[in-house]
This record gives C-alpha cells, sequence and structure tokens, in this order.
C-alpha cells in the first residue's frame, strides 16, 4: 500500500472508499501483487521445467483460485474439498496435486476417480493404494528428510517428530512395497514447513531426495514443497526466491542428468504468492486507557485472524485514517471475548475511536483459518484487479452462523 496526498491506497483505491463500500472488517486482496509473485517464482526457476502448484490453503478463494490459474498456476490441495474447489476454479485433474495426511482410504480413492495426483505420506497408505491400483494409477511419495527447518517447532513438518511423509529411514519398507505392487511413483516430494530463510537448507534437503531419487526409475516430477519466508516488517530475512531458483535450479539439472531423463521441477508456494497482497481492514471502535496500557479495540480479533495468537505472527498494524497523527504506543487487540491480541505495544498514529485500522499480510491463513467464534460474522472479501475493486464472498450473515443447525425436542 502507498501513502500519496495524505491517504493510504492500493492500485489507487483508498482504504476509506473501501470502508465505505463495503463496510468493515473486511479483507481485501491486491491481485496485481498475487500475479507479480508468481512472476518472481517463474523467473527465477526459469531455467528449469518449473511447475508451481499454489497451495490453496494458505486462501482457498475461487476468484484467487481463478486469477492463479489464468496466470499459469496449477494447485496443491489438502483435503478432498480443496480438490473439488479447485476443479470448480477451472484446474484441470492434472494441474492439481493432492496432499493429504491421516485421511481416511476412501478420500485417497476419491482423489484417484477425480484424476489428480495423490501424495502419498505413511506406509500403511502405501500398501494400500500399491493393493488397489498396483501399476494402473501413478502416485507421489511424501518424504520426511529428518531436517529442522524453518520459523518454529508448530510450523515445521520435516522433523523427526513430525507426523508429515514417510521418513527417509523407512525407505527399504517403501521399496519393498513398490516393487511388491509394481507401483508406478511418478513424483517424490518434500514440504518441510514455513519460513525457511537460508538457501542452504533447502538445498540440503535436495541432496536428500536425489540421494533418494535414484532408487525412482519412473519419476516425472520432483515437488520440493513450499516455506518460502516474506518480510512481516521491515527488515526482516526473507527467502531469496531468486537464488534459490538459481542454485536448486542447477542442482536440479544436475541431478536429472545423472538420472537419466529431464524432470519436472514442482513448487508449492502458499504464504509467497498470498500473504504480502492481504490486508484486513478494520475500525477502532474503542480506544481504553488504562493505568499501564493503552488499548485500540478493533471490530475484528482472532476469529478473523488468529496467526498472532496461535503462532506469535508478527503482522504490521497502520492506522490509515491519521497518518500524520503523532506516534503513540498502542497494544491493538480484536473484540472477541477471549485474549486476543492483534499486535502489542505498537506505535501508531494517534487512534481515535472510528478510524480506519489495517493489519498486513493478511493474505495467508488469514480468511482461511476464520471462524465463527463468538457467533460472529466472518468478513467479507475483495479482490483489486485493475485498478477496480469487486466483492469476492459476501459477509457472513447470522443464518449462516446458523446454518446446519437443527433444534431438538427439549
Ligand atoms: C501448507 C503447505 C504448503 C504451503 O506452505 P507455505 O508456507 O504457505 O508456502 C505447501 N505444501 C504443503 C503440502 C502444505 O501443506
Amino acid at each position: 500500500m502507498e501513502l500519496t496526498h495524505g491517504t493510504y491506497h492500493v492500485q489507487g483505491i483508498s482504504f476509506a472508499e473501501l470502508a465505505q463500500h463495503y463496510g468493515t472488517p473486511l479483507y481485501v486482496y491486491d491481485g496485481e501483487k498475487i500475479v507479480q509473485q508468481l512472476n518472481n517464482l517463474k523467473n527465477a526457476f526459469s531455467e528449469n521445467d518449473i511447475k508451481i502448484k499454489y497451495a490453496a490453503k494458505a486462501l482457498t478463494n475461487l476468484s484467487i483460485l481463478r486469477l492463479l490459474k489464468k496466470h499459469g498456476s496449477g494447485v496443491d490441495v489438502v483435503s478432498i474439498n480443496e480438490a473439488h474447489i479447485a476443479l470448480r476454479a477451472g484446474f484441470t485433474p492434472e494441474e492439481i496435486m493432492y496432499t493429504p495426511n491421516c485421511v481416511d482410504f476412501s478420500e485417497i480413492e476419491e482423489g484417484v476417480a477425480l484424476g489428480v495426483m495423490v501424495n502419498l505420506d505413511n506406509l500403511s497408505v502405501l500398501e494400500k493404494f500399491g493393493k488397489k491400483y498396483g501399476a494402473a494409477k501413478a502416485c507421489c511419495i511424501r518424504l520426511n528428510p529428518h531436517i529442522m527447518a524453518g520459523g518454529n517447532y508448530k510450523i515445521s513438518t520435516g522433523h523427526g517428530n513430525s507426523k508429515f511423509g514417510i521418513s527417509v529411514y523407512q525407505l527399504p519398507q517403501i521399496m519393498q512395497l513398490v516393487e511388491q505392487y509394481q507401483m508406478n511413483v511418478e513424483g517424490l516430494h518434500i514440504h518441510t514447513g514455513s519460513e525457511i530463510t537460508e538457501t542452504d537448507v533447502f538445498l540440503k534437503m535436495a541432496e536428500i531426495l536425489f540421494g533418494v531419487a535414484r532408487d525412482f526409475p519412473h519419476l516425472r516430477f520432483i515437488d520440493f514443497g513450499s516455506g518460502y519466508k516474506v518480510a512481516y516488517k521491515e527488515g526482516d530475512l526473507v527467502t531469496n526466491v531468486f537464488d534459490l531458483g538459481l542454485k536448486l535450479g542447477r542442482a536440479f539439472k544436475e541431478f536429472y542428468h545423472q538420472y537419466g531423463k529431464k524432470l519436472q521441477l514442482w513448487i508449492e508456494p502458499g504464504k509467497y504468492l498470498v500473504s504480502e497482497a492481504g490486508y484486513l481492514l478494520t475500525r477502532a471502535n474503542v480506544v481504553k486507557t488504562t493505568p499501564s496500557v493503552t488499548f485500540v479495540g478493533v471490530d475484528s480479533g482472532l476469529n478473523h485472524l488468529i496467526r498472532p495468537m496461535m503462532y506469535d505472527a508478527y503482522h504490521e498494524i497502520v492506522n490509515v485514517t491519521n497518518p500524520t497523527g503523532s506516534q503513540k504506543v498502542y497494544t491493538v487487540v480484536g473484540m472477541i471475548c477471549e485474549t486476543d491480541t492483534l499486535g502489542a505495544d505498537r506505535k501508531l498514529n494517534e487512534v481515535r475511536e472510528g478510524d480506519l485500522v489495517v493489519i498486513k499480510n493478511a493474505g495467508a491463513y488469514g480468511f482461511s483459518m476464520a471462524s465463527h467464534y463468538n457467533s460472529r460474522p466472518r468478513p467479507a472479501e475483495v479482490l483489486l484487479l485493475n485498478g477496480s475493486h469487486q466483492l469476492i464472498r459476501q459477509r457472513d450473515t447470522l443464518d449462516d452462523i446458523l446454518r446446519g443447525q437443527v433444534e431438538a425436542d427439549v
């Protein structure tokens, strides 16, 4: 977002105009930024046959999926419903990678019936798949490389105690099943969590994967998952995707030359594509001064953006109504009956009741993790594209909150 002539705006559209048009709280997505991020990745990996599979769980809106599809992205889904949503958004089954964890085998059968690539992440599942489909259906295997990577334990999925993937130490058991059932393993996959900033960590994982890949003669692709970190505040360490694209791309080429066949390089960015494009636009309902803290209570909370409370995530907060006001220290909280701090001890331009307050980096794991807690509606969502705004999801109503409830005879 930019500040010109005293007004904060995105693509020339001011937050004040959006608030007036749609009300608050409101999720606002900058479509141009999403496309720009996608193009960054395409350019970074341009030396390879790159397939970008957008991790749909980060932001699962049909219009966002359509936008990404239009610009050449595929999609990674983690539930059968996400697979159905991706199909509805216009992705072909071939463009969909399905990476479930601990689901009932019937969900995997349904994925196969839909024609999507299924990523298997447990020995028992691999065995069921082999028994049922043999060589008739291709599959991918998710490996756990046993690397502790990423921001913190909660978001790391590749360490030894993680529930994700089949351990690389169980390779003999994997090979035994693959041979026994003549399985057609077209891909190997690794995704070790979120917020990895060092290229070397990715390269180390790649080396482990290449070591394993030599034993699989039918590969078509290797999927390196994601974990790309973006900046949540100025000076933050981020994943340098250009450095990564260059070095991982080079290592990958070297690998497939030895392997003897050109392979596709897949990646599954979620946060990288949509985080910075998203803004949660809220209004300050109250300013509450206590002897020790001044709170700003906005018309949102952990029901709409759970990342600060769940992951200690830092989201920058800006008072967009009073950009020249003198700076004061505030703790920004929501209106949920629960401690729902959105940002503690933040310097903001003086906040008056009624001011618009924007929470940045809200595109990824914002709306998609939102709930009806406290019987509050989830926000509306708006997409900004080519300098105009479009509603892409209506604000929930009381009926939406009550949907599905059946009144018992009591
Ligand atoms: C969540 C997830 C991703 C996306 O991770 P980001 O950190 O948002 O980029 C990719 N692949 C799989 C299998 C995932 O579960």
